[in-house]
């Protein structure tokens, strides 16, 4: 049987940490804030909103809420982002997405201040990522990734790891901080030939391609660890799944995140961590720490 690498426990524990690293600033008048950007009512980000909620008042973050219609214009929509830009009490911004489709979402991202760019919206914190510069923030996901495999205590230096899916969102971003983490990658996507083979190369398998359980028995072999990003809804089981079918996948491999309950539950936590990191980037550059 594999070891289960649950997202619930390090969540428990970097939230702890974040709420001591908030409570030094409230000690100093700064209280780190999120403003989160919502455009209409879809469940998921309601959903997400809720957790996020709850995990903010866990880790001392407070967050301000921007609700538009979700028939709402470009400039509205622009005009919050100028908002919570231009607010100092604001150190972090999250912008649900997918937005609706009648808004310019890549124009919209790139209105987020970087400095307040929690989430990995704009080119410039991806170019931090790629660079590796330690310039802004890795998308949440992501760095969710290399938490769990770092409390899992998974080696990187050396290891071969193959990443399935590369879009800028999880597979590109994480592939190279597991690359700055001196692992060898191969990144896969929907043309790769041989995709079985690749990841059973792989000494850790992450898994961000979108098809629920596409990744089977075929794909794996004893010793690996899988990392599964994927949320999928299976409307005939009735349940989220993952992009890994896990009944096929668990007897075979080492370790393995469940879904629900693995990267998924540490993507607030990691949130927040960034939140608080901005606000301490805020409190260090105001002379007398006071933002
Ligand atoms: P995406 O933008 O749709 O990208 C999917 C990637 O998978 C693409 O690069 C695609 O290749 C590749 N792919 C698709 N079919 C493939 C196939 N048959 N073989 C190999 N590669 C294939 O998805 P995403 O936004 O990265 O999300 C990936 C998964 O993570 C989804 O299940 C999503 O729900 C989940 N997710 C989880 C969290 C979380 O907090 N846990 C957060 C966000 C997303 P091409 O580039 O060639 O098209």
């Amino acid at each position: 049987m594999a070891k289960l690498l649950k997202g619930a426990p390090v969540a428990a524990r970097l939230t702890e940490e974040t709420a001591a690293h908030a409570a030094a600033l409230r000690a100093r008048g700064i209280v780190p804030t999120l403003c989160l950007i919502r455009v209409g009512e879809r469940a998921d980000d309601l959903s997400y909103e809720r957790g996020l909620l709850k995990r903010a008042a866990s880790a001392g973050v407070d967050v301000r809420k921007v609700v538009l219609d979700a028939v709402c214009s470009q400039a509205e929509l622009m005009s919050a982002i100028a908002s919570a830009n231009a607010d100092p009490a604001v150190h972090g911004i999250l912008m649900f997405r997918p937005l609706p489709a009648s808004l310019d979402e890549a124009a919209a991202c790139e209105a987020v201040a970087p400095e307040k760019d929690v989430d990995c919206l704009t080119q410039a914190s991806l170019a931090g990522v790629f660079a590796g510069s330690g310039e802004g923030y890795a998308p949440c996901t992501a760095d969710a990734v290399m938490h769990l495999l770092a409390e899992a205590g998974v080696p990187l230096e050396g290891a071969r790891v193959t990443v399935v899916g590369r879009s800028l969102v999880i597979g590109r971003p994480v592939a190279m901080m597991l690359q700055a983490a001196n692992a060898t990658v191969t990144m896969c996507h929907s043309k790769t030939r041989d995709l079985a083979r690749c990841c059973r190369e792989a000494d850790v398998l992450v898994v961000a391609c979108g098809r629920a359980r596409m990744v089977g028995a075929d794909c794996v072999r004893p010793g690996q660890v899988v990392v599964d990003v994927g949320i999928n809804w299976d409307e005939s089981a009735g349940r989220l799944v993952g992009d890994v079918d896990f009944d096929a996948v668990e007897p075979v491999v080492d370790a393995i995140t469940p879904v629900p309950g693995g990267v998924g539950s540490l993507t607030t936590a990691v949130l927040m961590k960034h939140v608080v990191q901005a606000a301490e980037r805020v409190a260090a550059r105001t002379k007398g720490g006071i933002a």
